[in-house]
């Protein structure tokens, strides 16, 4: 039997493939990889899965044999040539030659669960990192009607995401993240388990789409943005923070409201949990 490698490089050949770094192409080539991939997504005869980035089609392959529907997304042409050559036996197999960032997710979820055959939609990738943040907030912030979202990106990334608000390695996307899913890492990946190799470590995680949010918020835009003005100034304290991104209109307002939620005047933003940003926000409102 061909090994991963030798299948990938086989097409490549085949194909004239020369990976595109700016469309952060690197081949997934660990077959150990992409089982865990797999079996972390939980994919069942009932699910959509839509892929972001199929490249040349070594999840697409092993996701056409379990879910009920596939359906890439997939930017670069001459991928989609070789996706259509690889696949097009499989009746549950669909590919749009789009952006991923400009396609109406919403709009071709309702569709095809209107058809019926579908009863839950999963996301699974291996991510391009070039777009890894646009893409991860796309998906949350769009609230799109799915199951859970799958994926390998960068390992300083992964970690950022799957973090604890108020615990270690946060960012404002940590809040995000925790506000819409409960997060799990998977697997790390090291650079050799693909081709050419990244410059950087990669996680596949698994986050699972919360069905209600944690927090109880009056307006979560203002919650998420207070969210992001405390973490653009992260090494200032809190107060310092909101007062000069005017979240606050003074000292005297920011001293007084942490006071009422229970927080020190010197606090700094990461050790805040996403109540304490809810709290800041519902008395803000
Ligand atoms: N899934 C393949 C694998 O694991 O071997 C390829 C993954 S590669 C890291 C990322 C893929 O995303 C590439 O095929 C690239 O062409 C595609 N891509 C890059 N930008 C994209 C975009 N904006 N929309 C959709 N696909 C994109």
């Amino acid at each position: 039997m061909q090994s991963l490698l030798q299948e990938t490089q086989f097409l490549m050949n085949k194909y004239h493939i020369k990976a595109n770094k700016a469309l952060g192409q690197n081949f997934l080539i660990n077959e150990e990889i992409v089982e865990q991939i797999i079996e972390s997504a939980e994919i069942t005869q009932e699910d959509l899965v839509i892929e972001i980035g199929p490249g040349l089609g070594t999840l697409t392959k092993e996701l056409l044999q379990k879910a009920g529907k596939v359906i890439c997304i997939e930017l670069d042409k001459k991928m989609i040539k070789i996706l259509n050559e690889r696949f097009f036996l499989y009746r549950n197999f669909e590919i749009l030659n789009q952006d991923v960032l400009k396609v109406d997710l919403k709009e071709l979820i309702k569709k095809e669960k209107q058809e019926g055959k579908i009863k839950q939609v999963k996301i699974v990738a291996n991510l391009p990192y070039y777009i890894t943040t646009p893409i991860m907030m796309k998906l949350l912030e769009e609230q799109l009607e799915i199951e859970s979202i799958t994926v390998m990106i960068q390992k300083e990334v992964a970690d950022r995401l799957i973090a604890t608000p108020g615990e270690k390695e946060t960012g404002a996307i940590t809040y995000t993240v925790y506000y819409y899913a409960t997060a799990q890492g998977v697997i790390e990946a090291q650079n050799n388990a693909f081709i050419p190799e990244p410059e950087v470590t990669s996680k596949v995680i698994t986050l699972k789409i919360r069905k209600n949010p944690p927090v109880e918020v009056k307006d979560k835009e203002v919650m998420f943005r207070i969210i992001k003005c405390a973490f653009m100034q992260r090494r200032k304290t809190l107060m310092n923070a909101l007062v000069n991104a005017k979240v606050f209109l003074n000292k005297e307002e920011a001293i007084q409201i942490l006071k009422e939620i229970g927080l020190p005047e010197n606090i700094r933003a990461e050790k805040l949990t996403l109540q304490d940003f809810a709290n800041i926000a519902n008395k803000i409102f």
